[in-house]
């Protein structure tokens, strides 16, 4: 699947406009592999923490919870010989082992979020970062996640675009 220089500025939330950034700097230019066609599976699964976002100036600067629920994308150019591009049973398994680090969690007592504060934005790339190193392959990489905070409200890392 192509992806257009408006969907890749958009996508990745940057100040993209010159043509060399596409080449270079983030990574983001369509690789050959997105001409071709394309196998993407997406499993939806939720987890429960507290947190406060410091410096937010806002309500959820105050200690608070939320039960997220996280999309996880995983999207591939190749099947196995069974005609899977990744076994369900797999990737949430692999889910359910990072979600582990964070379910029932206070997030801000946590190592990753120490610098960063425990936004969904940040949620969604700490868990996108913790699946990519167990799921990603030669053929299949971790596209996105989601991290939707409510029923409305939802952040998506994407990574470095492959
Ligand atoms: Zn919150």
């Amino acid at each position: 699947m192509a992806i257009d220089k408006g969907k890749a500025i958009e996508f990745n939330g940057r100040n993209c406009s010159k043509e060399k950034d596409f080449d270079c700097v983030h990574g983001v230019r369509p690789s050959p592999r997105d001409e071709k066609l394309m196998y993407e599976v997406k499993i939806v699964t939720d987890f429960a923490a507290a947190h406060n976002l410091r410096n937010f100036r806002g309500r959820c600067e105050n200690l608070h919870g939320h039960n997220w629920k996280v999309e996880v994308v995983v999207r591939g150019d190749r099947l196995d010989q069974a005609g899977v591009l990744l076994d369900f049973g797999e990737l949430k398994q692999a889910t359910r082992q990072v979600l582990q680090q964070v379910d029932h969690q206070y997030l801000n007592d946590l190592p990753y979020f120490k610098e960063r504060n425990p936004s969904s934005e940040h949620i969604a790339r700490f868990l996108f970062e913790s699946l990519a190193a167990r799921i990603n392959g030669d053929h299949r990489w971790v596209f996105s996640v989601s991290a939707w905070e409510s029923k409305d409200s939802c952040a998506t890392y994407y990574g470095e675009s492959r």
